[in-house]
This record gives C-alpha cells, structure tokens and sequence, in this order.
C-alpha cells in the first residue's frame, strides 16, 4: 500500500508544480495577443497555396529560430519544425498549425484582404485563407513564444509542427496530404503526445469544443464506370443499358446506411456527386461514369460500407448483363481523438477558458489530415470558436467560401489552451 501511496502522491507534487506555471502562462499569452493577431493579419493578406507556403514557412522559421529552438526547414516540402527543449527531463509534446491557404476569391472587405493569386489546375484565381490557417500559425507562434519564454522550467520538450498543403494536393498522378509526408519523413518518431486545433467560423468565439473518439469523418473518392452495349434509343431491347443500370445502383447505395451500417454507433455518408453518360435524346451510350464521396468514422466502418458498395454496383451491374468498375481512393482516415489522452485534456481546457465554454461537439462528416499525426502517435484535435457571440451558425459563411470571417479575440485562448495541454500533460507524464 505505501508503495502505491508515494509515487501517486509525488505524481500530484510534479503535476502542482507544472500547473503553478498556469499563472505565468495567463499572463505571457495576455500580452502576446496583439503581436498574434498582427502575425494572422499579415498571413492573411499574403496567403500561399499547399507546397508553396514559401513567405509562410521563412516568417515562421525565422521566429523560432530567433526563440532560441532548433529548426528544421524543407520537411515535406515546404514544412517547419522546431524543438524547444524543456530545462527539465520529460516527454517530447508536439503542437501542429497547418500553413496552406485555398483557391478562394476573398469577398471581404478587409484592410488586410488578401492580395494574392495563383493558378491552380490551369485556372487563374484569387487566394485565401478560407480555413482560417492563418490563424493556426499565428497561435502557435504564439506559444512558441510563451513556452520559450519559460524553457527552463518545463518538464520535457516541445516540438512545434508547422505542416504544410492540409487541404491536400491532387495533382495528376499525385495525390498527398502535408501531415502524410511530415509522417512519412519521421517527425513523429520521437513524439509522446501531439495537440492541434482549428478554428470554427461556426461556434462562437470563447467556446472550444471537441469530441471523444471519432471526431472527423475519414474520406474516400467514389470512381465508378459502367460498361453496357450501345443501341438506338427507339429500340432499348438489343442495348444493355448503362444508364438504367445506373439509377438502380444509385438507389441500391442508399440501402447502405439504412440497412448495412449501425446508424446507433457512427453515422456515414456516401454521396454520388457527379454521373456522366451519353451524348443525344436517342442513343443509349455505352458507359456510365459516376463519382463520389465516402464519409466514415472506424476501420471497421470504412471497411464494411467500401465492401458493400462494391458488392452492390457489382452485382446490379452484373444483374443487367453490363459490367462495373468500381474504384476506391483512400484520403484522409478518421480524425480520432484518443479517449485516454482526451480525458486528461478536459480539466486543462476548462482551467484554460471555464468548463461552461468546453463543450462537447456532434461529429464532423468534414475531414482533418491532423489523423495522420493521430494514427502515429496519440492525438487530441479541438475546435476553437470565431463566430461573433449571438450569431446564428447556419447563418454565417463557412469554411471554404469567399466570405469566410473569424472574429479574432478567441485566438489568445486558443494560444493559453495549447500551452496549458502541454505543461499540463508534462506534469502528468512524469
Ligand atoms: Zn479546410
Ligand atoms: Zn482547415
């Protein structure tokens, strides 16, 4: 019994000792708050597309540098990290901001309204950050300077990822994700515990919430082609037509969740977005071509619901005498927060910001490349409020959309709550 005793009361000593840091942390993100919002104003006015974010990655390579952390450039392309060792042994804690901006048009009416353009898929077009990066890098400039400002008391060490290209990059016979590649190149090897967030036009500013378990949605293309034999339209009998068989496979697939998938576990979705065929009122064409988006949150999920939509097209297909080609692409996989590491993060977010404003958030069918960081090691991604307090949600423009705003007094809480999760899970790890 005593031996249980003293290591779980030197547990609550260590623990004490990093939240004492709470008060310091308060203050250091108080008076960060106007240098964070500059920083995200100028990110927004000069926003880059994924792989491109050259002025981004520099400002920021720079900034840790000039914190005294060791930095790493070029990591996937155009990615920056930086390792700020703690004056005390401990965990290595990673803090994820993604760069990339989005080929939007900006509408608002900023002093800092972006001004930049590019071309993308062969088309001219403005650039914006749409979903709010921007901000993301900002914050965690911010904590790197809070943080580096109290190295020597921490309990471990911290590495800031700045991870380019989240939105992804689909380029003709490519097609990849930022965290993917970071991944890939080993940046969480030597990581504990990874934290991240991102910011929500759509719930208001003061508020973080998050979700236990699966949070986002994985997503997987739909590509489908089916084959059958031309004929007149005025004589349907010697075709075998596509396009009927289509319509019963586009029906077939809504059996999907309301009779392979348990609704009572995780929702799912599978759209058709696109279906494409024939040229003329009176000829029965010989293909088919339909694509989609797949919404899933588990492997075992994912698994079943890609089975029976190939089972499905198949076997319709097949039914009508045409012949069906159905092709999955795995993208992004489900954004899980591990339940473990989500409990501990609850009280540090409410010390942060008031239990009221903690709040538990449905799932998210949209998606987060953040998994990729979260399939290598633990992760716990949150959404941090913009929205004017009293708007109304479905109101306000979301993400992705020429008039996407974010208020910008949320941001030092989203900086105070970074830094908390991590002198917080240090105190624990010990
Ligand atoms: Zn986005
Ligand atoms: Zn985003």
């Amino acid at each position: 019994m005593k031996k249980l005793i003293l290591p779980l009361f030197l547990l609550s000593i260590t623990a004490l000792g990093q939240s004492k840091l709470r008060p310091e942390i308060d203050q250091k993100s108080a008076a960060i708050e106007s240098k964070v919002i500059e920083w995200r104003r100028d990110f927004h006015k000069y926003p880059e597309l994924g792989n491109k974010e050259f002025r981004t990655a520099k400002i920021v390579a720079d900034h840790l540098r000039a914190l005294g952390m060791e930095v790493t450039e070029n990591v996937a392309v155009t990615g920056v990290v930086g390792v700020l060792k703690g004056g005390k042994p401990g965990p290595m804690v990673a803090l994820r901001a993604d760069m990339d901006a989005l080929p939007v048009t900006e509408r608002n009416d900023l002093p800092f309204k972006s001004v930049n353009t590019s071309t993308y898929n062969g088309q001219e077009t403005g650039v914006m950050h749409a979903c709010g990066h921007d901000s993301h890098v900002a914050i965690l400039m911010g904590v790197a300077e809070v943080l580096a400002g109290m190295k020597n008391q921490l309990e471990g060490s911290v590495k800031f990822i700045f991870q380019p290209a989240e939105e992804g990059i689909y380029e003709p016979g490519v097609t990849t994700f930022g965290a993917k590649q970071m991944v890939e190149e080993g940046v969480m090897e030597d990581v504990d515990a990874i934290f991240g967030l991102h910011i929500q036009s759509q719930l208001e500013t003061g508020k973080i919430g998050y979700r236990s378990g699966p949070f986002m949605a994985a997503v997987d293309d739909l590509n489908v082609t089916i084959t059958g034999t031309q004929a007149h339209g005025a004589s349907p009998w010697s075709s075998v037509d596509p396009i009927v068989t289509s319509a019963q496979a586009i029906l077939g697939l809504q059996t999907i969740l309301s009779r392979s998938v348990n609704i009572t576990q995780n929702p799912a979705v599978v759209t058709v977005g696109a279906i494409h065929g024939g040229i003329r009122h009176n000829i029965i064409p010989e293909k088919v071509e339909m694509i989609g988006t797949i919404r899933t949150f588990g492997d075992e999920q994912q698994a079943l619901v890609h089975k029976r939509i190939t089972e499905i097209i198949t076997n319709i297909a097949e039914s009508a005498g045409a012949k069906a080609d159905v092709n999955i692409r795995k993208l992004y996989p489900s954004t899980v927060n591990q339940p473990e590491l989500t409990a501990q993060a609850i009280p540090s977010l409410q010390a942060a910001i008031g239990s009221e404003n903690v709040v538990i958030m449905d799932p998210i069918t949209g998606a987060e490349d953040f998994s990729f960081f979260q399939r290598a090691k633990p992760g716990f991604f949150m959404m941090l409020g913009a929205m004017k307090k009293g708007e109304d949600p479905a109101k306000v423009p979301s993400h992705h959309t020429p008039g996407f705003h974010i208020e910008e007094d949320g941001f030092v809480l989203g900086v105070k709550s970074l830094s908390y999760l991590v002198v917080d899970y240090m105190g624990k790890k010990k």
